[in-house]
């Protein structure tokens, strides 16, 4: 049964929130002061404050309550469910929309003492999801629409709206016969350039667009030009390149470019993901940062999930001080005991090779499996 008219669904959809929103009603009037409450975003400040005055006055389960759940509309809760993999928030299938959940921040990760500090909930017609966390720390809020209406976050005192990103939004085309010769002359096959959804930019042949999925769905893109020069789609997050390949690997390589992820791939291992971009000049003397103060590094962090499921971890990075100063911080973060370093071979008598293209050019495929699976004996 569908709501005739919206004033029809209106009262019960405000007694649902108030029900609902009593199991935060602790937590919401001792952490979220009126002066927060201020200081949120109007369109955030509205749904928030609407919550927590009517939480304050509710006592009882509305009626209504499982009528609601049931007429939720259950396509627009999976794609509110899939809009929020890549911010990090995962809800398990039971989620009903209606519900409060406390769920861990992807951003902070419930600080030192590790709480379940986010709040979410999806409003009962399945429309709008909203989320905030609770410590004062870090306060990520935001909302976004089972439309395609625009996201709101808000971190820190910043807020920040984007529109779901589609190919056709960023203005993507599939890889013209320029590119793909290109990518041919560095032994990439056009089988791996699509199975990793490489295109272009629209209307020009000579910038590459590496398009950054989780779960299927578009999360980034970063560009590159023949000239080596490289930028990100503004208003994207850094995360691993193919971050897929590894959702359920025991063993996973990590590489420090899109080319040379697509490179292992030609090798036979697609259990491979790649940095996003920018190797560090050298291994910070300093003792490792909180999670939240990584700011180098917080593609970790938001993938540490994916990554925590890894037993053994190899770091295939550049054969250049960057390259290796990278190895060392991703050594310190994931852990001495699973993680094993790729040394790449000599080229001649004074040069290594510099990189797992380089190795896929020179020595072949199978050579490169070989040194990649050879990095765990060492
Ligand atoms: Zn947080």
């Amino acid at each position: 049964m569908k709501f005739k008219t919206e004033g029809a669904s209106m009262p019960i959809l405000q007694s649902q929130f108030v029900w609902r929103s009593l199991e935060l009603n602790k937590l919401l009037c001792s952490k979220l002061t009126l002066r927060a409450c201020a200081a949120l975003p109007r369109r955030l400040d509205r749904v928030w404050s609407h919550s927590i005055v009517h939480a304050c006055k509710m006592s009882t389960r509305p009626e209504n309550l499982d009528l609601f759940v049931k007429n939720s509309d259950t396509a627009k809760v999976k794609i509110l469910k899939q809009k929020m993999e890549p911010l990090g928030i995962n809800l398990d299938d039971s989620y009903l929309p209606g519900k409060y959940q406390n769920l861990y921040c992807p951003k902070c990760k419930g600080g030192q003492s590790v709480e379940r500090s986010l709040s979410f909930h999806i409003i009962p017609d399945g429309t709008l999801a909203m989320w905030r966390c609770f410590r004062t720390a870090c306060g990520w809020a935001g909302q976004a629409f089972a439309d395609d209406r625009e996201f709101h976050l808000r971190v820190g005192e910043n807020v920040k709206s984007y529109r779901q990103m589609t190919e056709k939004s960023l203005g993507l085309e599939p890889l013209g016969p320029e590119l793909i010769a290109y990518f041919n002359d560095r032994l990439i096959s056009e089988k791996t350039l699509k199975r990793n959804a490489v295109m272009q930019m629209s209307g020009n042949q000579t910038i590459i667009a590496f398009t950054y999925k989780q779960n299927g769905v578009l999360v980034g893109c970063k560009y590159r030009t023949m000239e080596k020069r490289f930028w990100q789609e503004k208003g994207t997050d850094k995360t691993l390149y193919g971050i897929d390949d590894i959702s359920d690997a025991a063993e996973i390589i990590i590489v420090e470019g899109e080319i040379d992820k697509l490179s292992l791939e030609e090798a036979g291992l697609q259990n491979c993901v790649s940095v996003p971009g920018g190797a560090p000049g050298k291994v910070s003397s300093k003792e490792l940062p909180p999670i939240e103060k990584d700011t180098a590094y917080p593609y970790i962090w938001k993938c540490r999930e994916y990554l925590d499921k890894a037993a053994c971890i190899i770091l295939a990075t550049d054969n250049d001080p960057p390259g290796q100063a990278l190895a060392a911080e991703l050594t310190r973060r994931l852990g001495r005991e699973r993680c094993c370093q790729v040394h790449w071979p000599k080229k001649d008598a004074l040069n290594s090779f510099k990189d797992a293209n380089e190795v896929l050019k020179y020595l072949g495929p199978a050579a490169l499996k070989s040194i990649i699976e050879n990095a765990k004996l060492h």
